[in-house]
């Protein structure tokens, strides 16, 4: 079962984010990532495996916004391009659960002209 954390403060929240995923270990994951808010746009770090790596992947992030989630893979399977957050432009989102109708979503947005960069139903 997957895990969202998110947190805006006056100071750095990256440590806030990790922290907070290693207090939803015990749920389960396979995969975990955070998108921060920073002055050059969203910077994402994504990892398949433990929150500690995550975590050392992002000793030199800093912001004082983001989002953070633990992931238990429904649709697509666990790697780092299926990990969320998925970025679209200037949105990062996580989810938890299923979005039943994502294929007809996804057919349709496609349709538009929408490119999809994992196989998640969160993505559609
Ligand atoms: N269905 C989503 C996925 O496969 C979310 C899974 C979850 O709840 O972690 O990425």
């Amino acid at each position: 079962m997957c895990g969202i954390v998110a947190a805006a403060a006056a100071q750095n929240v990256v440590p806030a984010l990790v922290d907070g995923l290693k207090k939803l270990e015990y749920r389960g994951y396979d995969s975990a990532g955070l998108a921060v808010i920073t002055s050059s746009g969203i910077e994402r770090i994504r990892s398949v495996g433990r929150v500690a790596e995550l975590e050392a992947d992002s000793t030199n992030t800093q912001s004082v916004t983001g989002i953070a989630h633990t992931r238990w893979a429904t649709h697509g399977v666990p790697s780092e391009r299926n990990a969320h957050p998925h970025v679209s432009g200037s949105i990062a989102v996580v989810h938890n659960g299923i979005i039943e109708n994502y294929e007809s979503l996804r057919r349709e947005l496609t349709a538009q002209g929408y490119v999809f960069t994992s196989d998640t139903d969160t993505e559609s």
